[in-house]
């Protein structure tokens, strides 16, 4: 669909699009839903993989379990929303995320990681993972880790809005990244309305993490990513009580990038390189205890084994 209503602050004919989400496997068999990438939208601003991970809850540890794999090019970013699990990686990391947290790992150049239920395990589990494109400037750069723990939050018409990325309402968020993002949490304390005033330089997208949204007279499915176009200042939702709500945004990232399996690369010689030095047990180091559970890369397809 495509809306351009009146009352909307509209600036310059936005587009507004509901885009599905697909269900997808997590690791060693977690079902989860997969609203970035998809084939209408590769990116929104840096924003190129958006996983929604629960709520659900585990019969035992080994349900959420994501074996050794590596990464290029990009930041993996884990927020918490509900329950606690373990990241390690091949720096040397180990650490437990809990709820209000997040992880920042930037894969730069390259590294592995394993995530997992914590040790102390804890059966609920609701994440939000997304995966960060590096711009060309810091996207070779030396890996590092980052774990945040205390986060803005800021109380606006009975919602709780939590500064996962970026700046909202004079409050700006830690977290390290390298181009112009916003990530917001939107909890809804009671039934609301909250209009939320929006950069025009950025584009949007909107995920249901668990409740009901309607926008301009019109429900968002729990199964769609609500795309929303450049140039628009401000957007009014209807939040039903215990209504919860991903907002990312960015500049429209402007480098192609090439997005195979775990890596972010400019060229297909880069994806070769990364899988051959995986495959060869180089570059990404190891994670002492985990290395029998590397996960399988799957097979390069045709069109990145020929040079672009
Ligand atoms: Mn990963």
């Amino acid at each position: 669909m495509d809306n351009n209503t009146d009352d909307l602050i509209i600036s310059n004919a936005p587009c507004l699009i509901q885009i599905p989400t697909r269900d997808a496997v997590l690791g060693e068999g977690m079902q989860i839903r997969r609203a970035l990438p998809s084939r209408q939208k590769r990116t929104i601003g840096a924003w190129c993989f958006l996983d929604h991970v629960g709520p659900a809850t585990l019969k035992q540890p080994e349900d959420f379990y994501v074996g050794p794999h590596p990464h290029i090019g990009l930041q993996t970013f884990t927020w918490m929303i509900q329950g606690q699990t373990s990241h390690i990686d091949s720096l040397g990391y180990h650490k437990t995320i809990r709820p209000g947290e997040i992880n920042l790992m930037t894969a730069g150049h390259g590294i592995s990681h394993v995530e997992k239920s914590a040790d102390d395990f804890t059966p609920d589990v609701h994440i939000a993972q997304l995966w960060i494109a590096l711009p060309d400037s810091h996207r070779d750069m030396p890996a590092k880790f980052q774990h945040y723990d205390q986060l803005p939050i800021v109380q606006q018409n009975n919602c709780t809005i939590t500064v996962l990325a970026g700046e909202f309402a004079g409050h700006t968020s830690a977290v390290e990244v390298y181009t112009p993002l916003i990530g917001l949490d939107i909890y809804a304390e009671s039934d609301t309305t909250l209009t939320l005033p929006l950069n025009t330089a950025f584009e949007h997208g909107f995920l249901v993490l668990q409740g009901h949204i309607d926008y301009n007279g019109e429900a968002l499915d729990t199964g769609a990513l609500l795309y929303i176009g450049k140039d628009r200042n401000s957007f009014e939702l209807q939040l039903k009580a215990g209504t919860r709500l991903l907002l990312i945004g960015g500049e429209p990232f402007k480098e192609d990038i090439i997005l195979w399996w775990n890596f972010v690369a400019r060229t297909t010689e880069e994806v070769q390189q990364a899988a051959k030095d995986w495959l060869a047990g180089d570059r990404f180091g190891v994670i002492e205890g985990h290395n029998h559970r590397r996960l399988n890369m799957p097979t390069l397809p045709e069109h990145l084994k020929a040079s672009r």
